[in-house]
């Protein structure tokens, strides 16, 4: 199978840990809110929008405010322990994945899917772009339809 399902629990703990620490390092109080918001973020294999985990988190933590969220996912990125997930459309979308991989996009219902496909990891970068720039991350952004969105035109 060309796709791989990623377990958001697998490395959970040592994600934390790791969060933990860069927090410290770069001297971001590690307050309960934004830990919170970093659980969230991690237990998601959706690449969620703010509005999303705002979703989820305000049933349960009333008092956390949208713009909080956005801030918080803002200074994660900052200090290296969340990406932004690029070409996403309208709303900026995030990740807590640091693995190097890829990402196929449905262009109709948004969503996004993690593979890891080690002949992209290994695909050159063009000798005029290596001259102008220097390459931090390579991510092989594929879009097309899901299979669930594909469904109906295949039966119909
Ligand atoms: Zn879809
Ligand atoms: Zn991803």
């Amino acid at each position: 199978m060309f796709f791989r399902e990623v377990l958001a629990t697998m490395n959970r703990e040592r994600q934390i840990a790791l969060f933990k620490e860069q927090c410290q390092a770069k001297g971001i109080k590690l307050t309960p809110q934004r830990l919170l918001i970093y659980e969230e973020l991690i237990n998601s294999v959706e690449h969620p929008s703010a509005e999303r985990i705002y979703n989820s988190l305000k049933q349960k933590f009333p008092t956390i405010s949208l713009d909080t969220v956005y801030r918080t996912l803002d200074t994660f990125c900052e200090i290296g322990v969340a990406t932004m997930v690029e070409g996403t459309g309208s709303s900026k979308r995030f990740e807590g994945n640091l693995d190097n991989h890829h990402h196929a996009r449905c262009v109709k219902c948004g969503k996004i899917q993690d593979f890891y496909h080690e002949a992209y990891d290994q695909m050159p970068v063009p000798r005029e772009i290596q001259e102008d720039f220097q390459v931090l991350r390579k991510t092989v952004h594929i879009e097309g339809l899901c299979r669930t969105c594909r469904l109906p035109s295949e039966q119909g």
